[in-house]
């Protein structure tokens, strides 16, 4: 038996990503992916779908989420993962962050209007096609309409924060949040922790606050970050005993700097979140 290979952060089109929960998990299979939690965006709709495509290619399927929480007023990521996505508290908060992004959706496509883009809602809905509503869905809407040429000029020019369509929402606590996952008998994780720029005081107290409010691990490997980011995360996660993650955050295969399971191993030094999984 060869070793096993972690990815737990990645999406399908039931939010964001481009491939569907069984394309997605059998791309990840092809990778060598041993073990992967999906995790889009405040939904777990696609995870019946993962699991049974997962059984075909017999890789271990971890359920997921990445849940927008707030936190001290600032907007972050955090993943769930190894729940019962069954459970009420997992569908209350999946209702309500649901609730949250329809209206959110509205008070963006109302701004974009006023910039001259022509029913923006309805050619969200229509690139969401049934997945959570997301602002990439926006993004496309801008490119296909000629006012971006690419996702990252869609959000620098009007979807990203402080920009003329950027609405800011009230997203469930991050307390609330990890007490619902932790209910449903889940763990929760910090979600790539150097993305928010954060100085070193805030991450400490982010980190702190955290784990005192009964939250597990950070995720210390991340698609994209450097050998400084997963040094410095291996570091604060010991120092607050927290477990580590590892995950891609693949989102297309359009994007060839992001792929499932080409991740660094985790540190000997970081405790792996999966030791805290029963099989
Ligand atoms: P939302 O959850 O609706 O706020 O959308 C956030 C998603 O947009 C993230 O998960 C990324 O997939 C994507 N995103 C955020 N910022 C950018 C950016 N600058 N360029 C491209 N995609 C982005
Ligand atoms: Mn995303
Ligand atoms: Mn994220
Ligand atoms: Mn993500």
């Amino acid at each position: 038996m060869s070793d096993p290979v972690y990815d737990l952060h990645c999406h399908s089109t039931c939010s964001d990503g481009r491939l569907s929960p069984t394309d997605l998990v059998n791309r990840a299979a092809q990778k060598g992916v041993t073990h992967l939690a999906l995790t889009d965006h405040d939904t777990v709709m696609g995870v019946d779908e993962a699991r049974i495509a997962a059984q075909a290619s017999n890789l271990n399927l971890i359920t997921g989420v990445e849940i927008s929480v707030t936190w001290e007023n600032k907007p972050l990521h955090m993943i769930g993962l190894n729940f019962d996505t069954s459970h009420s508290s997992i569908s209350q908060l999946m209702n309500s962050q649901d609730l949250l992004r329809q209206e959110r959706s509205q008070r963006i496509a109302h701004k974009l209007e006023k910039k001259g883009v022509k029913e923006p809602l309805a050619a969200a809905l229509a690139n969401a096609n049934g997945g959570m509503i997301s602002r990439p869905h926006f993004a496309q809407c801008l490119i296909d309409q000629g006012y971006a040429k690419d996702f990252e000029s869609a959000f620098r020019g009007y979807l990203g924060a402080g920009k003329p369509a950027y609405v800011a929402t009230q997203w469930v606590s991050m307390e609330t949040a990890i007490e619902n996952l932790t209910a449903a008998g889940g763990v929760a994780v910090i979600a790539h922790p150097r993305r928010y720029r954060l100085s070193h005081s805030w991450m400490r107290r982010l980190l702190e606050e955290f784990k005192a409010m009964g939250g597990v691990g950070v995720e210390v490997i991340t698609g994209g970050g450097n050998q400084g980011d997963r040094d410095s995360m291996s570091l604060l996660a010991e120092r607050y005993q927290l477990l580590g993650s590892v995950g891609s955050d693949f989102h297309t295969a359009e994007n060839s700097w992001v792929e499932l399971g080409r991740l660094k191993p985790l540190p000997a030094s970081v405790e792996p979140i999966w030791s805290c999984f029963t099989a």
